[in-house]
C-alpha cells in the first residue's frame, strides 16, 4: 500500500470521526465522516449529507472528495481516505464511494473503515477490484 504508516492512518481515521459530528443525518441518525490525506499533505475531510428524497443524499467520502477537488483542484490526488461513524457500525464505503474514490487514488491507496471485527484498512484495489481498468478512450 501507498506510504502512508499506521500512525497517520490513526489520525486520519479521528479526523473522520471528528468530521461525523457535523453530519446531517435526521432521517437514518446514521453519523458519517471521512477524511482523505492529500499526496500534497493536506487533510480534507466530508460528512454525510441526507436529504427527504433519501436518493439524493450524499456520503461522507464522496462529500470529502468533493471538497477535496473544490479547493485543491482537478489534479488533486488522494494517499490515503479514512470513514467513521458514531452508530459504530460497520461501515465501508458504498460501492459509489469506491468508484468515486478511485478516480483520485492509486490501487495500492488504503482506505480504512470500521468492519464487522473492528477497525480494518484494505487497499483500493481489494475494495473495487478492476476499478482502475475503467477507460473512456
Ligand atoms: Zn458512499
Amino acid at each position: 500500500m501507498t506510504n502512508v504508516n499506521q500512525q497517520e492512518m490513526e489520525k486520519l481515521f479521528e479526523a473522520a470521526w471528528q468530521a461525523a459530528e457535523n453530519s446531517y443525518s435526521p432521517y437514518s441518525e446514521f453519523r458519517v465522516g471521512a477524511a482523505l490525506r492529500l499526496t500534497n499533505g493536506e487533510t480534507v475531510t466530508g460528512t454525510n449529507v441526507e436529504n427527504v428524497s433519501y436518493g439524493l443524499t450524499v456520503c461522507a467520502e464522496r462529500a470529502a472528495v468533493a471538497r477535496a477537488v473544490s479547493e485543491f483542484g482537478p489534479k488533486v490526488r488522494i494517499a490515503a481516505a479514512a470513514v467513521a461513524n458514531l452508530n459504530r457500525s460497520a461501515s465501508p464505503p458504498c460501492g459509489a464511494c469506491r468508484q468515486v474514490l478511485a478516480e483520485f487514488m492509486t490501487p495500492d491507496a488504503p482506505v480504512m473503515f470500521p468492519a464487522a471485527d473492528g477497525t480494518r484498512t484494505m487497499a483500493l484495489s481489494e475494495l473495487l477490484p478492476l476499478g482502475s481498468e475503467m477507460k473512456l478512450k
